[in-house]
C-alpha cells in the first residue's frame, strides 16, 4: 500500500538574495497508514515549516511531496483545498473562532465536506465533543473555556471529519499537567479508534509511550 505521506528530497528556504536562508534540507520521510510519529528538535530547526508543507498550507519549492498518493507540487488550488479537507490540523495559530460556540467551531471542519448534510453538523460535533470530555460545553463560547478546554475543542475540530492524517504542532505546550495528560490520552485513543496517521511535533515526554517512531530534526535535517 502507498504511504499516506511520501516526502522526498524536500528542501525549503525563506527570504531572497543575501537574506535567503535554507530551513529544510533534503528531507525524506514516508508516513504509513496508522502510524503515530513524533518529530522533535530544537526551536528554529524547521519542524513547523515541515508540518505546514505536508499540510499544503505553504507552497513547496524543491522536492517531491505526495499526500494520499497525489503530488502537491503544481497542484491547483481546488485540489489543495480538497487535500487540506482530509487533514486534521492542531496548530497553535489555527485558533478557535471567538464568535462561534464550541460545537460550531467543531462543525467548521464538516463544512469543508459538501457530502455531509447540514442536519448532521450538530450531532457529529456533539459526539466528538463527548469523546474529548466536553459534553457540558457544547454551547459555550471560547471566552468561557479554559486553555485546556479550548485545546480539546481544537482536537475535536481536527478529528470530527475522521481525517486520514492528523498534523499536530505542540498540542500540549500551553496546558497545565492534568490538561496535558488528558490531551495525550484523547489523541492516543482517537488515533487508535480512527486508525489515522498522526505526525506530532512535541517535547512532551508523555507522548513517547504512544509513538511508533521518533524523528529528530536538527538545522533543517532529519535524523531518526
Ligand atoms: P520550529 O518549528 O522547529 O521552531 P520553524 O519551522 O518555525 O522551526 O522555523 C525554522 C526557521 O525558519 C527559523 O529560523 C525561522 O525563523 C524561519 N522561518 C519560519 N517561518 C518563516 C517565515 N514565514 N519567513 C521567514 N523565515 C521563517
Ligand atoms: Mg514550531
Amino acid at each position: 500500500m502507498a504511504p499516506i505521506v511520501a516526502v522526498r528530497q524536500l528542501t525549503h528556504a525563506f527570504g531572497r538574495g543575501a537574506l535567503r536562508k535554507t530551513v529544510l534540507s533534503d528531507i525524506n520521510l514516508p508516513l504509513e497508514a496508522g502510524e503515530i510519529v513524533i518529530l522533535e528538535g530544537p526551536s528554529g530547526s524547521g519542524k513547523t515549516t515541515l508540518l505546514s508543507l505536508i499540510g499544503a498550507l505553504r507552497t513547496m519549492q524543491i522536492g517531491n511531496l505526495q499526500i494520499f498518493g497525489q503530488d502537491l507540487l503544481g497542484a491547483k488550488s481546488r485540489r489543495l483545498m480538497q487535500t487540506r479537507s482530509q487533514i486534521g490540523f492542531i496548530f497553535q495559530h489555527l485558533n478557535l473562532l471567538n464568535c462561534l460556540s464550541a460545537w460550531e467551531n467543531v462543525s467548521t471542519s464538516l463544512r469543508l465536506h459538501p457530502q455531509i448534510p447540514k442536519r448532521n453538523y450538530r450531532p457529529q460535533a456533539v459526539a466528538m465533543l463527548n469523546a474529548v470530555g466536553l459534553e457540558d460545553k457544547v454551547d459555550a463560547y471560547p471566552e468561557n473555556l479554559s486553555g485546556g478546554q479550548k485545546q480539546r475543542v481544537a482536537i475535536a475540530r481536527a478529528l470530527v471529519s475522521h481525517p486520514q492524517l492528523v498534523l499536530a504542532d505542540e498540542p500540549t505546550s500551553s496546558l497545565d499537567s492534568q490538561a496535558g495528560r488528558d490531551v495525550v490520552e484523547i489523541m492516543q485513543r482517537l488515533a487508535r479508534e480512527e486508525g489515522c496517521t498522526v505526525l506530532l511535533v512535541t517535547h512532551d515526554n508523555r507522548f513517547l509511550d504512544i509513538a511508533d517512531r521518533i524523528l529528530h530534526m536538527e538545522d533543517g535535517r532529519l535524523q531518526s
